[in-house]
């Protein structure tokens, strides 16, 4: 493809996205596909001879998106919102197009020291401890990873290895196998599934302590668990805790985990995937309780921050922990500068050796949208929210099953479970809206997230009326198969009299 034809496709691929982010609202937001109705519609080869690029887009309109979910319809009520906007659009065809890789400085230094500043900017947004910054004269500082996921995994393979290398000094008796066996992490029944996955990675049992019917993990429950863990020999390593847990939003309390984590040399770590948005806000300046006292955090920008995915911060009290924990290195890989600035090699500080240039990204939509202009969109997610909870609180057939946090409302239909897991079915169904369901204490409920590039209050009508419409046929068709079930018992009751009487009658 000559530079010719390649600026024809751009300009056509351009107006394509614009095209269906526009009419995204037009669009069913869960697709008609049966599985393999995608794979079946497309070769099992690679063409042999290129094909021109306008079949492409036309396959892609005709083939592709009628396959998708649509993650930016703000009809996607499901999980968290995972939004982008046109700067991060932009910034993400610049970094496919400038294409280069900055796993060390020398490889791209601009990779790296833009990443550098955008971390700070985004470490005083939030207003964090000023020792999470780069430019702080301290060991902290911040990193974009791929993924909440990651960033957890990091944390807690960084707390293993600093763990094992403080016992191998303190109990040189023990052999180092003897005490990765004895190693144990700690998290809350309520956080996300990738914390259990970093314990399966990372060879650490991770102990799922209740949190109490609040949700909310404290001080008082971890230090029960590493009182009877040590009293079994046991080694607690670290402990992740949750500042919006993803059932319901829950905030973990900071404050006294930290005590009992300072007291027990135990690493803290803050996933905070979806909320972290939220500590830009002074009205939610209570969320950041107790971040000076953790030893990272994770932050994902994909979800709140109108990044698209992937980019999630991630910040460290002691960088030196993560890199000395992680530091194989290469001939190929060093250089003059190595070693001799405070600017990171940020391959120490992740899984991969490869990076994207994330920060372009970053730096594009931060700049387009300014710092005003994030903080509007949190505001704007918070306030749908709270015309959404309004709107359920006004109908006596549903009830909240905890309170409002930011942009995400739990609520159900009254009764039992079956009323509202039918209801999830129809709407499912119809795929008007798509929201995803959740249980506490044996109760089911449904989360509804504000998400989307652009969501509006008249979205937030739309979806009520729908929730409301299906609720009322759900019931109504209830009461339709109540109504047959009595006549049929009726009717059995009436067969069996006969029966008797035949009997009796014959006798
Ligand atoms: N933590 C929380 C609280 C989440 O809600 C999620 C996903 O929604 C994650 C972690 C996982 O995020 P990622 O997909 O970036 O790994």
């Amino acid at each position: 493809m000559d530079f010719g034809e390649f600026r024809e496709f751009g300009h056509a691929s351009i107006e394509f996205i614009i095209n269906y982010l526009s009419s995204i609202r037009e669009r069913n937001v869960l697709s008609n596909v049966l599985p393999y109705d995608v794979i079946n519609q497309l070769p099992r080869q690679i063409p042999e001879q290129p094909e021109h690029w306008r079949q492409i887009l036309e396959d892609l309109e005709n083939i592709i998106l009628p396959g998708l979910t649509h993650w930016q319809s703000p009809y996607f009520n499901a999980f968290y919102p995972s939004s982008t906007s046109a700067g991060s659009i932009i910034g993400e065809l610049l970094i496919a197009g400038i294409g280069v890789l900055g796993f060390s400085w020398i490889c791209s230094p601009a990779c790296t020291e833009l990443e550098v500043v955008v971390m700070d900017w985004l470490a005083k947004f939030l207003n964090l401890p000023e020792h999470f910054l780069h430019e702080n004269e301290g060991p902290g500082g911040g990193v974009i990873q791929g993924s909440a996921s990651e960033a957890v995994l990091v944390a807690v393979l960084a707390a293993r290895e600093q763990a094992v290398r403080r016992l191998r000094l303190s109990h040189p008796e023990l052999s180092e196998s003897e005490i990765r066996g004895k190693l144990i992490a700690y998290s809350s029944d309520q956080s996300n599934s990738c914390i259990e996955k970093a314990g399966v990675l990372a060879a650490m049992p991770i102990k799922l302590l209740p949190a109490g019917a609040d949700l909310v993990l404290r001080g008082d429950a971890l230090k029960q668990a590493i009182e009877q863990d040590v009293a079994a020999g046991l080694i607690p390593v670290i402990c992740i805790a949750s500042l919006g847990t993803t059932g319901t939003c829950a905030y973990d309390d900071i404050e006294s985990l930290a005590s009992i984590c300072e007291k027990n040399q135990v690493w803290l770590h803050v996933d905070a995937a979806y909320a972290g948005g939220a500590f830009a806000l002074e009205e939610c300046s209570e969320l950041r309780r107790g971040l000076d006292r953790v030893d990272s955090l994770n932050f994902n920008l994909h979800k709140f921050m109108l990044v698209n995915f992937d980019c999630a911060a991630m910040w460290l009290r002691d960088a030196n922990k993560v890199i000395d924990s992680f530091n194989v290195d290469r001939i190929y890989l060093k250089h003059k500068h190595e070693g001799q600035t405070q600017i990171p090699d940020f391959r120490h500080w992740q899984i991969p050796l490869g990076r994207r240039f994330r920060a372009l990204k970053v730096w594009i939509t931060f700049r387009t949208l300014g710092a005003e202009g994030l903080r509007a969109h949190i505001r704007k997610h918070i306030t749908l929210a709270k015309q959404f909870e309004d709107l359920v609180k006004a109908d006596e057939r549903f009830e909240l099953i905890a309170p409002r946090a930011l942009g995400l409302v739990c609520f159900r239909a009254k009764g039992d479970n079956e009323i509202t897991s039918q209801l999830l079915q129809r709407l499912m169904e119809r795929k008007k809206i798509y929201m995803v369901k959740a249980e506490h204490c044996g109760q089911l409920f449904l989360r509804f997230a504000v998400c989307g590039m652009d969501p509006k209050p008249s979205d937030i009508d739309f979806a009520w009326t729908e929730i409301q419409t299906q609720l009322t046929s759900v019931c109504a068709e209830q009461q339709v198969n109540a109504r047959k079930a009595g006549e049929l018992s009726e009717l059995t009751h009436h067969l069996s009299g006969l029966h008797v009487t035949n009997e009796t009658l014959q006798r």
